[in-house]
């Protein structure tokens, strides 16, 4: 079912030696590979078909338009979203949590209201809410760690109170591989009329996504995490929300009538797609996703259970090695610290093994906190590692034992 080394083909870059060595890509939770068909999609638009979109009426302006539009369409599809009109097209994650903060929360905010998100946010799903708490006077709330990565949910009747006028949680956590049961917290927010932003942008790649099931009033999530370019993104936000909010910003195409007394908005979404978009990146995430599709997410899902199983078992019989998240239920991620050895020496050593690992705080410094440590060192898989890659993965850090111990 599952032809690895067809998939592997498909992916250039992993031909590619690092120090006379086949390279070992495991730093797929910062970015992802790009395979042919995402590439060719890009080439084939300003081969053939690229102009600006929506204001043309030539024929090039007109199959760009339709491609741009159509990619909208393949987002909706993905997430299965009611509406075209619900997926807005922002430059990533990051972008899509600062529009929601700007627009949608801060205007029905006063001094004393509560913004809860969880311990194990990434910076991007932390400091957005926390610009948005400094302007209105409002304050952050915090659902608290466990000590396996899993986040205490037994606080959350405490801590949502009606004060709390937004909850921004991660579906998968980039730092502990958690995968956090976010159905429960949506519910329970919405029995109390408030609203959930869910970051996606771990989740996406690796489990299905279903943003009506989920009934999340907002989900983010960037092109780059999925096999696709940067600098692209996904917000889906509810259409009455995207109703009911300002743009977040003002430019062409936003609008349907401009005087300098006043302007006429453009319907949602290019309400909130100001100015010329990424054209090549809505594309070639479409492309992405469409290529994701072609495997089957859950397919996709059980193979890199199958890796996070074999892995996790490999590295625990390291000595010294203690694995930093251990939930019952996580995505294909594995941080952790070597006894006595700096992540980033763990990280330049296994480089030089031509296996390419993730060190630091991974944008979650608050989680670093709560483990009293400085940095793990993260090995992120994707469908298109295999179990040989972690054998290769468990030398590398066998040798950085060898040579810093
Ligand atoms: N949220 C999570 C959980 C992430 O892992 C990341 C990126 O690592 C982000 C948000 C930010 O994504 P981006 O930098 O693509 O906007």
């Amino acid at each position: 079912m599952f032809d690895i080394n067809r998939i592997r083909s498909d992916f250039p870059i992993l031909g590619t030696k690092v120090y006379g060595k086949s390279l070992v890509y495991a730093d797929n939770a910062a970015s992802t590979q790009k395979p042919s068909q995402v590439i060719d999609s890009i080439k084939d638009l300003y081969s053939n078909h690229y102009a600006n979109i929506h204001r043309g009426v030539h024929h090039l302006s007109q199959k760009s338009t339709a491609l741009y539009e159509g990619a909208r369409g393949t987002v909706k599809d993905f997430i299965n979203a009611s509406k075209v009109e619900e997926i807005v097209f922002v430059r990533g994650t990051t972008e899509g949590v600062n529009l929601v903060a700007s627009s949608y929360l801060e205007p029905r905010l006063d001094p004393g209201d509560e913004i809860l998100i969880s311990e194990m946010e990434h910076h991007s799903n932390i400091i957005p809410w926390q610009l948005t708490a400094e302007r209105t006077g409002a304050k952050l709330k915090i659902i608290p760690l466990l000590e396996n990565g899993e986040l205490d949910i037994s606080k959350l009747p405490d801590l949502l109170t009606p004060q709390v006028k937004l909850v921004a949680v991660t579906h998968m956590s980039n730092s502990l591989g958690t995968l956090n049961d976010i159905s429960p917290i949506i519910e329970r927010a919405h029995n109390m009329g408030i609203p959930v932003l869910v970051d996606g942008a771990q989740s996406i790649a690796h489990m299905p996504i279903d943003v009506q099931a989920l009934d999340c009033d907002f989900f983010v999530f960037s092109g780059h995490k999925i096999y696709g370019p940067t600098g692209i993104g996904v917000l889906y936000a509810k259409e009455d929300h995207l109703l009911s909010m300002k743009p977040y910003q003002g430019g062409g195409d936003m609008i349907m009538n401009v005087s300098f007394e006043k302007t006429e908005y453009n319907d949602i979404p290019y309400k909130f797609e100001a100015g010329t978009p990424n054209i090549e990146g809505t594309i070639g995430m479409a492309a992405a996703l469409d290529y994701v599709s072609g495997l089957g997410i859950e397919v996709i899902d059980s193979y890199e259970q199958e890796l996070l199983v074999y892995a996790t078992e490999r590295f625990s019989e390291i000595e010294g090695l203690q694995i930093i998240g251990t939930a019952p239920r996580k995505g294909s991620i594995i941080s952790f610290v070597l006894d006595g050895i700096h992540p980033h020496d763990v990280g330049t050593i296994m480089d030089m093994e031509g296996v390419a690992v993730r060190t630091g705080h991974h944008c979650t410094q608050p989680v670093m906190d709560y483990y009293n440590i400085p940095a793990t060192t993260r090995v992120s898989l994707s469908f298109y590692n295999t179990m040989g890659e972690i054998d290769e993965i468990a030398k590398a850090i066998s040798k950085v034992k060898e040579l810093m111990g």
